[in-house]
């Protein structure tokens, strides 16, 4: 079947880059998964940024051997949860955003 392209970084970015804007995320980076692990997968990191400073991390994990479509069909879980973790990170006051520190002022 043609239509079983494997996933790629690049896919991986045009399917989330643009989409988690609207929630307040912005896609920071796609780790390949290491080739010699069973169970490897692609991390896809992305960053909610707060105005007081403080960022918080937010990652997705997608099995190695997924293929374009069965990552496309899983979108709305993912976005789902992306929206939920961002959600959460915007929720809080932001003392208690102090208190998980600010990353860019680490040496
Ligand atoms: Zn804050």
């Amino acid at each position: 079947m043609h239509n079983e392209t494997p996933i790629t970084k690049q896919a991986l970015q045009e399917l989330f880059g643009e989409s988690v804007v609207s929630l307040r995320l912005e896609l920071v980076r796609v780790s390949e998964p290491r080739k010699d692990v069973e169970s490897a997968r692609w991390v896809v990191y992305f960053a909610a940024r707060c105005e007081c400073g403080v960022a918080a991390m937010i990652t997705i994990e997608v099995m190695a051997d997924r293929s374009y479509e069965q990552v496309h069909q899983a979108l709305p879980g993912l976005h789902q949860h992306l929206a939920s973790r961002a959600k959460a990170f915007y929720a809080m006051p932001c003392q208690v955003h102090q208190r998980m520190g600010r990353p860019e002022s680490r040496p």
